[in-house]
């Protein structure tokens, strides 16, 4: 958390209108006036198209969808964010390229019938599995980790050398006062890694989200897999899945064992372990000779999973909170009223492969981070019918312009939240930024109305509620100019 310097109890400017106070709000008006549902989700049904291969980070089909992106920028007028005069910021990003479906198969056995799973509906398979085919004993291995210096080992007294491992996702306990001390053991490339180093084949992880930040490792092959597969595993051990599930996370007790049953796993990829991504990055100059050289920074991720077996459009997540940010950069963009600061547009390539973007963008920032207002992040912001902006009441001289702008205008419910110390590993681009030491809000919304079909091929624009997110890019253009034209306080 980073506190203002300087904190003023009377912010009573809204969008720091004065002197011709009515002629100016008729200006910011026109333009919010021609945010319309319709044109976000035209912007959404282009990036979920098929021609972009679901935006995989570091594939081709995402590379088409940043540039079609920067295209958007340059013709709203947003000028490039580089100083190198380009919209593209590159950094490496190895990705894996899924060519079919596989396949996960129970082999018969005990009192198995032989059973072959459906894709999607049972599995769907690994994002950067290698190519082949596995079969062996499966062992299940609880959450797949050895942390001697914890007291806390899956793999005592077990051998998985050649074995299929069963695994669970996260960590082995719920409390949340020990997290800093699990962290390292948290990311799936290290349980990858593990299993890989412990002699397994390969791997059904639980739970069945494709996922491509995981490790791409010789011929380790692996599947994410539904509560059918983990049921019919347990079926016959005298065993009971969320008993022993539980069981370790209670205790924090290791409980891995064989579970007496065979399965086959296969799966065709092809892996580009020197591919790169890019953020796309734009930026409006600030019209105010001195608050110009503060900038604050929107940001929302733009790549999604890919096509691991078939298309996963990837709608909510993210080209949501992305058609919402290009749409608020249009119209600040074309407001008769100027940002009196800076405001730096950013669409991040690698969310999913690891928060590759945002790290980049903190690593080699294209504004002094001390001249940063704050950085405002959005995800899934696509569904529902109220708003959240999270940090909110940590910082209510940044979440005013928000708040006075809802109340005006759009009248949707709108709640915030403190500020909270994430000692896990960092999940959304916020936190990066966050860690790095600026201030962040993140607006997400409330009361979600559809289904949410989470890293799923039905993340399609069926799954969005354009009525929200022409709000949401309402909202962003009101509070962001209101943020920029505040003349009560400064980003140092
Ligand atoms: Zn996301």
């Amino acid at each position: 958390m980073k506190p203002f310097k300087y904190l003023s109890l009377f912010l009573f400017s809204f969008i720091g209108l004065n002197g011709n106070a009515q002629n100016q709000e008729k200006d910011i008006l026109s333009t919010f006036h021609t945010i319309s549902s319709h044109d976000l989700l035209n912007d959404a049904a282009e990036l979920t198209s098929a021609k972009y291969g679901g935006r995989l980070s570091g594939s081709p089909g995402y590379q088409a969808a940043a540039e079609w992106v920067a295209n958007q920028l340059k013709k709203a007028g947003v000028k490039p964010g580089l100083s190198d005069g380009t919209y593209l910021q590159y950094f490496p990003n190895a990705y894996s390229d899924v060519l079919s479906t596989g396949s996960v198969i129970l082999l018969e056995g005990g009192n198995n019938m032989r059973k072959e799973y459906q894709f999607p509906e049972d599995y769907f398979p690994g994002s950067n599995s290698a190519s082949g085919n596995v079969s062996g004993e499966v062992v299940y291995v609880g959450f797949g980790i050895s942390a001697p210096e914890l007291g806390y080992d899956d793999y005592k007294n077990i051998d998985v050398k050649g074995k299929i491992l069963l695994m669970e996702t996260g960590l082995p306990f719920s409390g949340k006062d020990s997290l800093q001390r699990w962290e390292p053991y948290s990311y799936h490339r290290y349980k990858f890694q593990q299993a890989k180093k412990m002699g397994a084949a390969g791997l059904l992880y639980i739970g069945k989200i494709a996922n491509p930040n995981t490790s791409y490792l010789e011929g380790f092959v692996y599947a994410h897999i539904s509560e059918t597969v983990v049921e019919d595993l347990f079926n016959g051990t005298g065993r009971n899945y969320a008993e022993i599930h539980n069981g370790i996370k209670k205790g924090v007790l290791p409980n891995s064992f064989a579970m007496n049953k065979k399965v086959e796993i296969s799966a065709s990829t092809k892996h580009f372990p020197d591919s790169r991504s890019c953020n796309v990055i734009g930026m409006i100059e600030g019209s105010d000779p001195v608050l110009k050289s503060e900038a604050i920074i929107l940001g929302a991720h733009l790549d999604a999973v890919g096509s691991p077996g078939c298309l996963f459009p990837g709608a909510l997540d993210n080209a949501s909170g992305s058609v919402d940010i290009l749409a608020a950069a249009k119209a600040l963009a074309a407001s008769g009223v100027k940002p009196a600061r800076t405001v730096i547009f950013v669409f991040f390539g690698g969310e999913e492969c690891g928060l590759f973007g945002s790290t980049k963008m903190v690593e080699s920032p294209v504004w002094p981070k001390e001249k940063v207002l704050c950085m405002i992040n959005l995800d899934m912001v696509g569904n529902g019918t109220g708003f959240h902006i999270s940090n909110g009441k940590t910082y209510p001289e940044l979440f005013k312009t928000f708040a006075d702008a809802n109340e005006k205008y759009l009248h949707r419910e709108l709640n915030s939240s403190e500020y909270r110390v994430n000692y896990g590993r960092p999940r959304t681009d916020a936190a990066v930024f966050d860690k790095a030491g600026y201030r962040t809000l993140s607006l997400g919304t409330t009361v979600t109305v559809k289904t949410v079909y989470y890293h799923h091929p039905l993340d399609n624009t069926d799954a969005l509620t354009p009525e929200i997110m022409e709000d949401a890019a309402k909202l962003l253009y009101l509070g962001v100019l209101g943020l920029a034209n505040e003349k009560m306080i400064r980003a140092e």
